[in-house]
């Protein structure tokens, strides 16, 4: 979606533009050497990470091009992406929020030979942009020129594999969670996508054979009565296509009149960020949920037949080793084992410039400097153990052997976490037949 719609509607006004996925395709050196502006995707903390290696690519090969970055990360670390470090700058500027019109006319002021400055929406290294929060009227996105869906993660369910899809049905939170990166760019805003744009989406994907749609929208369910049309939309025109979503705990409770019908129209899995379970620390994150509704969620889901993949931040500096066991004990008792994706198991809270966290009265007691070139603020437990074990559990997280079942991951995890505790690895048998991991995209979904 970060290269169809700009795309789209680059070329809906006439200007000729390339898109390279640089997560599976080559870096485009004949188009990066000759392009009057470089736009580069960055609305998640890897997209930046290759998106900044590209940057400087571009700068070797065609000193002349403006470099803009696009995103939530791109936007939060302009402070680091516009400032020349003896050199040129990594960029020339950064936009963040709804952002494709004032992409277009930078798109469109480079091309008649003006600069970026007084560009609304355009931060530049003498003016900072808040980020665009005005509704658009977005185009279907351009997806002839990408990668074909194959190139991506599949859809996962029973032992087969199918192509899935990719789109969005909203923009933005209407939610602040505190370590969110969209937090501090829509501010608790979110905006719809025409249900025909939706559709007609689905449809050029559908035409390349997905048989499984991700919505993959921050929330789905901020706007329940919009997600219920585009579904029976989808339904109606599709009705043995599948599809994912994300939501979070509070609207499962609050929205769970509707799940029946979402599942009727085809829903065959919801991720949901349950994050930890300790209450203390899901009132830092500001998550609106508490552990206890996280079972009565469990509760909703198995009455409607929605199998759910929960997303945890594993380690933050306020999760303990008590919190960190009692987590992976919660998630056992909850049988969540076939659920949980190992890498889910590692994440560490990652505090980027501008993260809402960094407003908490204590922030200066738990954070240290920050790390510009990581785009992270760092910070260390007070309990060495975590750290010890996070880097751990991420080492066993990269070390997986991909068709490993994720009960065997899962024990492993408690092997380490007792061990570093001092204690005996809970002694749990293993069930004789495993049951079957639920449906799942073969990719794991992290932030
Ligand atoms: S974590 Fe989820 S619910 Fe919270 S602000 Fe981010 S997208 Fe919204």
């Amino acid at each position: 979606m970060s290269l169809g719609w700009p795309l789209a509607t680059l070329n809906a006004v006439g200007l000729a533009a390339s898109a390279v996925d640089l997560s599976v395709d080559d870096f485009p050196t004949a188009a990066a050497s000759t392009a009057r502006l470089v736009a580069i995707a960055a609305p998640m903390h890897t997209a930046l990470r290759l998106g900044v290696d590209a940057a400087r690519r571009v700068r070797a090969l065609n000193p002349q091009a403006h470099i803009t970055f696009f995103g939530h990360y791109g936007w939060l670390n302009r402070d680091y992406l516009l400032q020349a470090n003896g050199t040129s700058a990594l960029a020339d500027s950064a936009i963040a929020g709804e952002a494709e019109d004032a992409l277009t006319a930078l798109a469109q002021a480079i091309a008649a030979g003006r600069g970026a400055n007084g560009i609304v929406g355009v931060s530049t290294p003498s003016q900072t942009a808040p980020p665009r929060l005005t509704r658009l009227h977005l185009p279907t996105p351009a997806r002839a020129a990408l990668p074909s869906l194959d190139a991506y993660a599949r859809y996962e369910a029973d032992g087969e594999m199918y192509l899935a899809g990719y789109t969005e049905a909203s923009r933005g939170c209407l939610h602040t969670c505190g370590h969110c990166p969209i937090t501090p760019v829509y501010g608790g805003r979110f905006f719809v996508v025409p249900v025909e744009t939706v559709l007609a989406d689905i449809r050029q994907q559908v035409e390349q054979g997905a048989r499984h749609i991700t919505f993959g929208d921050p929330d789905f369910l901020n706007g329940p009565g919009h997600s219920l049309k585009v579904v029976e939309s989808l339904h109606r025109e599709f009705p043995r296509l599948t599809f994912d979503f994300t939501t979070k705990v509070e609207h499962l409770i609050e929205q769970q009149a509707i799940l029946p019908r979402l599942v009727e129209c085809g829903a065959s899995f919801v991720v949901s960020a349950f994050e930890s379970t300790s209450d203390g620390v899901l009132a830092r994150l500001n998550k609106g949920h508490t552990v206890a509704q996280m079972g009565e969620a469990l509760e909703i889901l198995k009455r409607v037949g929605l199998p759910v993949q929960p997303t945890w931040v594993a380690f933050t500096p306020w999760t303990s080793l008590d919190d960190y066991l009692g987590m992976l004990g919660w998630i056992r008792s909850h049988g969540l084992i076939p659920a949980t994706s190992i890498v889910q198991m590692s994440i560490r809270l990652l505090i980027p410039p501008g993260s809402a966290l960094l407003e908490q009265p204590d922030a200066a007691v738990w954070r240290g400097e920050l790390e510009p070139a990581n785009f992270t603020w760092r910070w260390a437990h007070p309990d060495t153990r975590m750290d010890a074990l996070q880097r751990e559990i991420a080492f066993i997280a990269e070390d997986a052997d991909p068709d490993s079942h994720p009960w065997i991951l899962f024990e492993a995890v408690e092997y380490a976490a007792h061990a570093i505790a001092g204690l005996p690895a809970p002694a749990h048998p293993r069930p004789a037949f495993l049951p079957p991991p639920p449906p799942r995209l073969t990719e794991d979904w992290f932030c």
